[in-house]
């Protein structure tokens, strides 16, 4: 799915039971797997940093997902493609 970064996501904290805060932890108790090492960014090769608010690009529905990313595509300002399975979702439980 082609997705875009949510502006201004940083005062935004995971509050999932199990969760130690971060969006990554987020990530994984919501996908019941364990973080992944690499971006999920179509074609970037770094690792991990954090975990991303995103939203459907060509979609009126901006329900927030997550997705495990790095620094520099987490501050990229236009669209890119990430696999639908490595979306979860930003509620947290
Ligand atoms: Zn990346
Ligand atoms: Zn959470």
């Amino acid at each position: 799915m082609r997705v875009r970064n949510m502006v201004d996501t940083s005062n935004l904290k995971c509050n999932c039971q199990k969760s130690d805060g971060s969006w990554l932890s987020h990530w994984s108790i919501q996908k019941n797997a364990p973080i992944p090492k690499y971006c999920s960014t179509d074609g970037c090769l770094n690792e991990v940093e954090i975990g991303a608010h995103v939203v459907a690009f060509h979609s009126e529905d901006h329900t927030p997902f997550i997705v495990p990313i790095c620094h520099e595509c987490s501050v990229k300002a236009i669209s890119f493609e990430v696999d639908d399975h490595m979306l979860a979702s930003a509620d947290c439980k």
